[in-house]
């Protein structure tokens, strides 16, 4: 087999992706034109495709967030206290949180959602160094902040993601 096209495709911040595997010198994942180019070392297979997939999304994962909270730092400086960190992981059921720490922990897979999600995920966990709590001024906060988070909440739970 020296290259195949999947059906399933793949998200990268709100865009699909076909997938293509090919063999090559290097392991290496691009995008480009609509298709996720993997290329194996090894005899292409769907495994190995996957494995080095996840591998890329964990480091463009650590990239678009830590991009994001420049972004987004600027609306809550003002109240927020210092900078915290980003840490990227797996996660079962949750988008973002915050730990005693001051770190903010997302979900690898939130980079497959468009960059507004992203912004929105982040700003929430951003809110929580004022109020750390769901309070009735925690959403006060939210509002100012991030005007319209609800519709872009609702679309992260539609979520192809
Ligand atoms: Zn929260």
């Amino acid at each position: 087999m020296r290259c195949s096209v999947h059906g399933e495709s793949h998200l990268y911040l709100g865009k699909h992706y076909r997938l293509k595997i090919a063999q090559g010198d290097e392991n290496s994942v691009k995008l480009s034109r609509g298709f996720f180019h993997v290329t194996l070392r090894d005899e292409p297979n769907p495994e190995g495709a996957k494995k080095l997939l996840s591998k890329w999304y964990w480091a463009k994962a650590s990239l678009q967030f830590n991009n994001t909270l420049e972004r987004c730092w600027p609306r809550v400086a003002r109240f927020a206290g210092s900078k915290p960190a980003i840490s990227v992981k797996q996660m079962q059921k949750r988008w973002g949180s915050l730990s005693d720490k001051r770190t903010v922990t997302l979900n690898t897979n939130l980079v497959k959602a468009p960059k507004e999600c992203i912004d929105y995920v982040v700003t929430h966990e951003l809110c929580h160094l004022k109020h750390p709590d769901h309070s009735a001024e925690f959403y006060k906060l939210l509002d100012t902040v991030s005007p319209g988070w609800d519709k872009v909440k609702h679309k992260l739970e539609l979520g192809m993601v």
